[in-house]
C-alpha cells in the first residue's frame, strides 16, 4: 500500500466509502460522482496503476466480482445495459487501478465518441494485426517443460515439419505413444514452446542412448516456420542445457541440417568428424 494514494486509503477502508462489496484483495464502494444511480467502483487493496500489473489472483477478483455486480445492477435497475470501463496511464484520475460498472439507459448523456471516419482503419487492419502478432512471436512466447504429451497438440507442427522434409516430429510423437521415448527417465526432459497457447516449438532431452552414462542428448527439435529468427529456437536449446548441466558432463547431437549445425555452435557445441551417432558436442563440466 503507497502511503499517499487517495486509492489505496479508499480500497482499504482508510477513507470512508459506501461498500457493496469487500474481500482480501479487492473493495468496491459507490463512485461518489455517478454517471447513473448504482455507478460502482472495484479497487485492488495492494497499490497498482494499470491492469497489465494485477497479479493474477487480483485480476480474476475483479472480473469475478464485476461479474457478479453486473448482475445486480441489472436486477436491481432494470437499466438498457451496463457499461465496464477502465482507464489506464494519465486517463487513470486516481492514479490506481480501478474498474468502473454502472447501469446505462438510452440517451444517458454517456458518449463512447466513435471516429469521424468509421472507415478511416480499413486498409491498415491487416497491418495492424501483424504489428501486433509479430510483436507476440518476438516476446510473449512461454517455454516449459511438458509432462504429459499430448500428440493432438503436436498437429500443426507434424504437418508443417512433414512437408519441409523432415520426420523427426513424426518419430517424437510414435515413440511417445509407443512408450518407447517419453522423455521421463531420469535427467530427460520435454520442452515446449507456446505462443498465444499454440504450441509452436519443440525440444526434448534423453539419456544418450549409445555413448553411455553421464551423456545427454538433444533431441527433435523443431520451431515453426514463422516463428523462427526469434530466438525462439534458442532459448529452448538453453533451457535443455541448462536441465542436462544438472545431470550430465556432455551434451551431444546429430544433424545433417549445415543451418542447424551453425545455430548449436553459436549455443558452444563443437563440431564433430567422422562418427555416426553424433555431430556436435557441448561439455558441460
Ligand atoms: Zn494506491
Amino acid at each position: 500500500m503507497s502511503s499517499d494514494c487517495l486509492g489505496c486509503k479508499l480500497a482499504n477502508g482508510e477513507v470512508i466509502t459506501h461498500v457493496i462489496y469487500e474481500d482480501e484483495v479487492i473493495t468496491c464502494f459507490l463512485d461518489i460522482a455517478p454517471m447513473n444511480e448504482g455507478h460502482l467502483l472495484l479497487l485492488p487493496k495492494k497499490h497498482y496503476l494499470d491492469l497489465d500489473e494485477l497479479d493474477d489472483i487480483t485480476a480474476a477478483a475483479i472480473l469475478k466480482a464485476s461479474s457478479k455486480l453486473s448482475k445486480i445492477i441489472k436486477d436491481i435497475y432494470k437499466p438498457d445495459g451496463v457499461t465496464i470501463i477502465q482507464n489506464g496511464g494519465k486517463f487513470n484520475d486516481l492514479q490506481h487501478y480501478h474498474m468502473h460498472v454502472f447501469p446505462r439507459y438510452e440517451a444517458d448523456g454517456f458518449a463512447w465518441v466513435e471516429p469521424e471516419d468509421k472507415n478511416n482503419n480499413k486498409n491498415r487492419l491487416e497491418e495492424t494485426k501483424e504489428r501486433i502478432l509479430n510483436h507476440i512471436k518476438k516476446n510473449n512466447f512461454e517455454i516449459k517443460e511438458v509432462k504429459v504429451l499430448i500428440p493432438e497438440e503436436l498437429s500443426e507442427l507434424l504437418t508443417e515439419s512433414a512437408e519441409e522434409g523432415f520426420r523427426h516430429i513424426h518419430r517424437l510423437i510414435n515413440d511417445y505413444i509407443a512408450g518407447i521415448n517419453k522423455f521421463n527417465n531420469e535427467g530427460e526432459a520435454l520442452f515446449e514452446c507456446r505462443v498465444n497457447n499454440r504450441v509452436i516449438g519443440i525440444c526434448g532431452l534423453n539419456q544418450d542412448p549409445y555413448f553411455g552414462e553421464g551423456i545427454g542428448r538433444v533431441r527433435r527439435l523443431y520451431i515453426m516456420k514463422e516463428f523462427r529468427r526469434h530466438g525462439i529456437g534458442r532459448k529452448m536449446t538453453e533451457a535443455v542445457i541448462n536441465k542436462a548441466k544438472k545431470h550430465y558432463r556432455k551434451l551431444l547431437l546429430k544433424t545433417d541440417n549445415p543451418v542447424a549445425g551453425e545455430f548449436y555452435k553459436t549455443l558452444g557445441f563443437e563440431e564433430i568428424m567422422n562418427e555416426e551417432k553424433m555431430t556436435h558436442c557441448l561439455v558441460l563440466i
